[in-house]
């Protein structure tokens, strides 16, 4: 076999390329971690205060995953001697005792965690923030918020340690796959690996479809709202809130003490709403924002203890598929190309498992993890077949 530079170079230092770095690098792996922008960035999904991990999903095949991902979460704590995580509990409000309601709650018994239905008295006096006047509700614990930005710096940090190379503001502009697959930057880089792994985010559509894939990927533009509360420290305890709208669903709105930023509450809407250009999503930023508008009217109704103006927006994007789950495989044809994109807004929580899987994958390892559901083989049945 020809010589190669690197047993793998990773594409995309988000969450996910970050986590796949820092597991490969510690099972001893010489490996190049590349970045279009200069880190740390804000431009694409993994920057920002906070993201939760919580139990339960609908989807059992990621509920199955959950216990996994909390260890590997505090083995990399213990590692760097960080904290990343901190409990909170959820309170999960619903328009009615439906579906949803009923389906997470006997999830989260299921699963012998600790879970209470309580009653709109109950709710106001609990969490006077909040009203929930018509609507059902019920509080989980064993929740925990990673410290999404400080995360990503920590896996990057102990990928160095552990004889990583990062090169960032460097953008791979072509990939030739083969036994070693070449790939060329707009640097004149040009690497030599036994495996790659692709986890570029938002920006996934062209480099696979240079790949000859053609996914239906999209790009969404979500507002995240911090909004400041009228009397000091009047939120500082409140836990994180999943409020599902009428509409369906996927229409949440969610709630989140702030910690980087005190005296603040973030609340975004969790769903695909403004589709956007990752290369122009600052410049739509003057688009009417809708999302913005309806978080407003949510805190008149709902959180009257807040002032009605956000005083920050930051704008994340969020990258799905229709279905709206997650893409973990290697390429249909290059075996040594793994590729994870569309997070879909859930791909946080799982960057550590995914990012073990993708090492696994990219060097011919037998998965540690079963993610034949969420491999390429779902669309070939369908109209986005991937084109060969
Ligand atoms: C507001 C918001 C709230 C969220 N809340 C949660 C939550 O509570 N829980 C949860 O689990 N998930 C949550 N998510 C989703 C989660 O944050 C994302 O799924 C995750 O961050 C995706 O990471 P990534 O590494 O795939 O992508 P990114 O972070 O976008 O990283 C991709 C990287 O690839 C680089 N790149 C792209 N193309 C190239 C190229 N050609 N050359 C070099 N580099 C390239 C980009 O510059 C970028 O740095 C949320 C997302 C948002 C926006």
């Amino acid at each position: 076999m020809a010589k190669y530079d690197y047993e793998c170079v990773i594409i995309g230092a988000g969450v996910v390329g970050s986590s796949a770095a820092y597991q490969l690098a510690g099972h001893g792996h010489k490996v190049l971690l590349l970045d279009q922008f200069a880190l740390p960035h804000s431009r694409g999904s993994s920057h920002g205060s906070v993201r939760i991990l919580r139990y339960p999903y609908t989807d059992l095949r990621h509920h199955q995953a959950m216990p996994e991902q909390y260890e590997m979460w505090h083995e990399l704590e213990k590692e760097a001697g960080t904290q990343l995580t901190h409990k909170i509990s959820m309170l999960r409000v619903t328009p009615t005792k439906n579906e949803v309601y009923r389906l997470t709650f006997s999830l989260i018994r299921q699963s012998q965690l600790a879970c209470l239905e309580l009653s709109e008295a109950q709710v106001k006096e609990k969490y006077p923030f909040l009203d929930i006047t018509g609507r059902a509700a019920f509080l989980q614990e064993e929740c925990l918020t990673i410290d999404a930005h400080k995360a990503v710096q920590c896996l990057q940090s102990q990928f160095v340690k552990n004889g990583g190379v990062i090169r960032d503001n460097e953008k791979v502009l072509k990939i030739e796959p083969g036994p070693v697959v070449t790939v060329h930057t707009n640097k004149g880089g040009c690497y030599r690996a036994k495996g790659i792994i692709l986890a570029p985010g938002t920006w996934a559509s062209g480099l696979l479809k240079s790949l000859g894939l053609n996914l239906p990927i999209k790009a969404w533009r979500v507002n995240v709202c911090y909004f400041k509360e009228k009397v000091p420290e009047s939120h500082r305890k409140i836990p994180c809130v999943m409020y599902h709208t009428d509409e369906g669903f996927e229409k949440v709105l969610i709630v989140f003490p702030s910690r980087e930023y005190p005296g603040l509450v973030k609340i975004n809407y969790h769903l695909r709403w403004d589709e956007v250009d990752p290369e122009c999503r600052d410049l739509e930023a003057s688009k009417t924002q809708l999302d913005i508008e309806e978080i407003k009217m949510f805190v008149k109704e709902r959180m009257p203890a807040l002032e009605l103006e956000p005083v920050l927006v930051e704008p994340c994007l969020y990258t799905c598929m229709p279905e709206e789950d997650l893409l973990v495989d290697t390429h249909p044809l290059y075996k040594n190309i793994a590729i994870a994109c569309a997070m879909s807004g859930k791909g946080f929580k799982m960057a550590p498992l995914i990012g073990k899987v993708l090492g696994e994958m990219a060097l011919g390892k037998p998965p540690s993890f079963d993610t034949s559901l969420l491999s390429f083989k779902r669309f070939l049945s369908t109209t986005s077949r991937p084109k060969l």
